[in-house]
């Protein structure tokens, strides 16, 4: 890859302050300036900028609209995973911050950076993951007061944080949570007997999932996305 490339994926710097960088000598590759942006670096190559140390791979960040029926893994011997929904070229190299149960659709971040993966889904983060819900039987008011008060969950032997439930109709909500323990929204609601029968993630902290994505589709995010999301 040319080097201005990497420099323009990898900063939210415009292209004239790039070429500014590399003028005045800002620009290191292998501890060498270099000061032409068409110089070609590959993935083994350090390279800083203004004395800052640059990831070598271009990072990526897509959001996909995860259809009901995909698991979240990579490879799954028996269902079609999220990674499949990419070109193989990009699936390979791709992983998931945060998963969805096989039959929960809506937003999932995907992306090769490990590091912002592991920052978003850090339990002590308590990022805000908002989700509509359907539920087999009416919603009552004890849910919302057990959501408020928060969930004791087994065998974690957690209490969820306290949940905003928002009722849309007698079987249907929004509700926002802040962990993402295993199934967490269905055993919230199993604490009531109530099952959820439709289950989409809307959101992941400032991240929205953009309302023309279909199912099953994805696109980059977007600079400021990417800013906004820790
Ligand atoms: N809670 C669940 O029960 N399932 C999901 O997929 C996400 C949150």
């Amino acid at each position: 890859m040319r080097l201005d490339r990497f420099l323009s994926n990898q900063t939210p710097l415009s292209r004239k302050a790039l070429r500014i960088q590399l003028a005045t000598g800002q620009v290191l590759v292998n501890g060498k300036i270099i000061r032409d942006g068409q110089f070609e670096i590959d993935d083994f190559c350090t390279i800083q900028l203004a004395g800052q140390l640059l990831p070598s791979k271009p990072a990526m960040y897509f959001m996909l609209n995860k259809p009901i029926g995909h698991v979240s893994a990579t490879t799954d011997p028996q269902h079609p995973t999220v990674n499949q929904l990419f070109p193989p070229s990009l699936a390979s190299q791709l992983h998931y911050a945060g998963r969805l149960d096989r039959n929960t659709s809506g937003l999932m971040l995907m992306t090769n950076d490990g590091t912002w993966s592991r920052i978003l889904t850090e339990p002590n983060k308590k990022i805000a993951k908002k989700y509509w819900v359907e539920t087999a039987n009416p919603i009552c008011q004890q849910t919302h007061q057990l959501f408020a008060d928060g969930v004791h969950l087994m065998p974690e032997d957690i209490t969820t944080s306290p949940a905003q439930l928002e009722q849309i109709s007698a079987n249907q909500a929004w509700l926002t949570i802040y962990e993402g323990r295993y199934h967490q929204i269905k055993r919230m609601f199993g604490k009531m007997n109530n099952p959820v029968i439709k289950l989409h993630r809307h959101s992941l902290g400032n991240i929205q999932l953009d309302s023309l994505l279909a199912a099953s589709a994805y696109r980059a995010l977007t600079l400021n996305e990417i800013l906004d999301s820790l």
